[in-house]
C-alpha cells in the first residue's frame, strides 16, 4: 500500500482509565485504533494515547508491566502522544500534589503540572473551552479531578486557557496534552488532531 495513504494506527494505553472511550471516539472518526498493554504492541503505532484515569495508579501498573523505560522511549524519541487528564500528568517533566513518593512520570512535555489543581471528585465540572485554532472555537470541555498547567517551558504551545493563566490543552511539537476528557464528548476535533499528528509519511 502507498505509504502515504496508510492510516495512522493509534494506540491507547489501556492499564486503567478511560481507555475504552478513546477507542470509540477514534473508530467513529474512522480511525485505526486498539488497546495497549505491552512494549511489543507499542512498535506496531503510529501514535499514542495516555488516558484520564488515575496517575498513580497508571504509573504503578505500567511500572510493574515494563512499560515505563519503553514509554520513556517513545516520548524522548518525538513520536506523536497525547496525554488527557492522568495521561497529561505522566507526560509532564514535573508534576506538584503528587502522593508521598509520587509516581514515575514519564516526562517530555516541558511543564510543570498541578495534579489536582482543581480540587478533588467534587469540584469536577463542565465548561466552554475557547479553542483559537479550531473553527468554530468554542468546545466542550469536561473536567473530572483534573489537573492544570501551572508553569510553560520552552517550545510549549497553549492550545486552551482558562482564566488567570491556567493552561488546560497545549502542544509541544508532536506531544499533545489535555487536563479534560474530549472522548466523553460528542466534539471529535482533538482526535482528529491528534490523528493528524500521527499520519506516517
Ligand atoms: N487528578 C487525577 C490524577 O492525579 C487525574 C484525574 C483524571 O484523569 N480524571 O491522576
Amino acid at each position: 500500500m502507498n505509504d502515504r495513504l496508510r492510516q495512522a494506527r493509534i494506540g491507547v494505553l489501556a492499564l486503567q482509565g478511560a481507555f475504552a472511550e478513546h477507542i470509540a471516539t477514534l473508530h467513529r472518526l474512522g480511525a485505526d485504533a486498539v488497546e495497549v498493554r505491552t512494549p511489543a504492541q507499542m512498535e506496531e503505532l503510529d501514535g499514542l494515547i495516555l488516558p484520564g484515569g488515575e496517575s498513580t495508579t497508571m504509573g504503578l501498573v505500567a511500572e510493574r508491566w515494563g512499560l515505563v523505560e519503553p514509554l520513556r522511549t517513545w516520548v524522548h524519541s518525538g513520536k506523536p502522544t497525547w496525554g488527557t487528564c492522568a495521561g497529561m500528568i505522566l507526560l509532564a517533566d514535573r508534576a506538584t500534589g503528587q502522593k508521598q513518593g509520587g509516581q514515575p512520570l514519564i516526562g517530555g512535555l516541558h511543564v510543570t503540572v498541578n495534579r489536582n489543581y482543581f480540587g478533588r471528585q467534587v469540584n469536577s465540572f463542565e465548561t466552554t473551552l475557547n479553542v483559537p485554532s479550531f473553527d468554530p472555537p468554542l468546545s466542550p470541555g469536561i473536567f473530572i479531578r483534573a489537573p492544570a498547567i501551572v508553569e510553560l517551558g520552552e517550545d510549549v504551545e497553549v492550545l486552551a486557557e482558562l482564566p488567570d493563566a491556567v493552561y488546560v490543552a497545549v502542544r509541544q511539537g508532536p506531544i499533545l496534552a489535555t487536563a479534560f476528557h474530549p472522548e466523553l464528548t460528542p466534539d471529535t476535533r482533538w482526535h482528529a488532531l491528534f490523528v493528524e499528528m500521527a499520519q506516517p509519511g
